[in-house]
């Protein structure tokens, strides 16, 4: 039955296509819609950092109010519940006109407006969700917004854009201080730099096996809350008060805040988005695996990075991996794989980012062990250290993930003075 529904459809869209609009993907072209309405009034475009369209059209016969259709297509194997959009909406009128936004995937994931709900923006900074008022028809499929007197163009998306612009930002804010340095730790698969910040304070002469902390981001490229964790994180470790506490006299801190630029500028749901047939795109955090992985270049120069630590016998202390879910958690290791020193960081570092920050912390340890390779499990079991993986509800607001970012940096860097 599926299969009949998704073939009808996409006989309907070869006919939508050719008799009204514009409907395979157009190589980049900034200023050229990427499918317009039959009447005119209202175009969709997606060449920018991370928009996804794979598809768009027109329901309507040019005669009664726009009824654009915008396809997205998961990446094949993904099997996590993450569909992303992005597009900008330009319209010419201030007529009414819908937008539905329809996922086909092949593992009957949701694509309703539950996981991500949809975003606008003028100016794709600043963000509003779209009232709940204004969606209807959402199911496992699709979810339609309604729009009406719109004057200026605006972007849609299920999170806030935060691609090359959000990271070099963040790089250049980072990489700015006398005691850091940013470079280049590899190639992905496309061929954008995975770059990093290292933090430390007298790397030149004191102390040149300081212990190092590493702080990763972005493996999944939809998100985009765990992201804003980790800049917020890693900026209180650069604030004039934590230098004084002498916290970066004592630890190095490596910090590669975009393991997947590919696929955040493609707008992937989960993958890199490697195109070579003996090395397909995958989910990078399940090539963390000692033996048979580190297949991707991003995971690759990650592993090298390490590995250089390692061989200059710098000790690595403490893992934190940046993600997003559907609630404000920590992962750390279950009951046999706690490490076997400053087993209880996770308590204590918790405990010490609510005092920090006057209140009870929405973040709850979770102890499991990944039955798949992930680089939780990876760090822990090759160095028998805290490696945690922090994840940020998808629908927390910013002032919340950056108020708790920087208390749980701070609590960090005052637990690990105590060691
Ligand atoms: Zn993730």
């Amino acid at each position: 039955m599926r299969l009949f529904v998704i073939i009808v459809f996409l006989i309907s869209l070869l006919l939508s296509g050719q008799a009204k609009a514009q409907f395979f993907k157009l190589p980049p072209n900034i200023g050229s819609p990427y499918c317009e309405s039959v009447d005119g009034t209202v175009s969709i475009h997606a060449h920018y950092d991370m928009a996804r369209v794979d598809g768009c059209f027109d329901l309507d016969d040019g005669t009664g109010t726009p009824d654009l259709i915008v396809t997205n297509l998961a990446e094949p194997d993904v099997t996590n519940n993450s569909p992303w959009y992005g597009f900008k909406v330009v319209p010419s009128s201030t007529d009414d006109f819908n937008i539905t936004i329809r996922c086909f995937n092949p593992n009957t994931l949701n694509c309703n407006a539950d996981r991500y709900h949809p975003k606008r923006s003028r100016d794709g900074r600043s963000w509003s969700e779209i009232a709940n008022t204004s969606i209807t028809n959402s199911n496992n499929d699709q979810f339609t917004i309604h729009f009406s007197n719109e004057t200026q163009p605006f972007f849609i998306s299920a999170q806030p854009i935060t691609g090359d612009v959000y990271y070099n930002r963040i790089l250049e804010k980072l990489g700015a201080q006398p005691f850091s340095s940013r470079f280049q730790i590899g190639t992905s698969s496309n061929g954008s730099p995975i770059e990093a910040i290292l933090l430390s304070l007298g790397q030149q002469s004191k102390m040149p096996n300081k212990p190092t902390i590493i702080l990763t981001g972005r493996q999944h490229p939809p998100e985009v809350t765990g992201a804003i964790a980790l800049s917020e994180f890693a900026y209180t470790l650069i604030q004039q008060d934590l230098l004084a506490v002498g916290f970066l006299d004592n630890y190095d801190v490596l910090i590669i805040p975009n393991m997947n630029p590919d696929g955040v500028a493609d707008g992937n749901w989960r993958n890199n988005s490697n195109n070579s047939p003996l090395n397909p795109a995958m989910d990078l955090n399940r090539d963390w695996n000692d033996v048979t992985g580190f297949t991707q270049p991003e995971t690759a120069a990650v592993k090298s990075i390490i590995d250089d630590i390692v061989a200059e016998n710098i000790p690595i202390v403490l893992f934190i991996d940046f993600h997003s879910t559907h609630a404000d958690k920590f992962y750390i290791q279950t009951n046999n794989y706690h490490p076997s020193t400053h087993a209880d960081f996770p308590e204590n570092w918790k405990t010490a980012a609510e005092t920090v920050h006057g209140s009870a912390s929405p973040y709850y340890l979770d102890e499991t062990r990944a039955s798949f390779y992930n680089s939780k499990r990876y760090m822990r079991d090759r160095f028998d250290i805290n490696a945690i993986t922090y994840e940020v509800d998808d629908e927390s607001d910013i002032s919340d993930i950056s108020s708790w970012a920087r208390a749980y940096a701070i609590a960090m860097t005052q637990v690990l003075m105590t060691w």
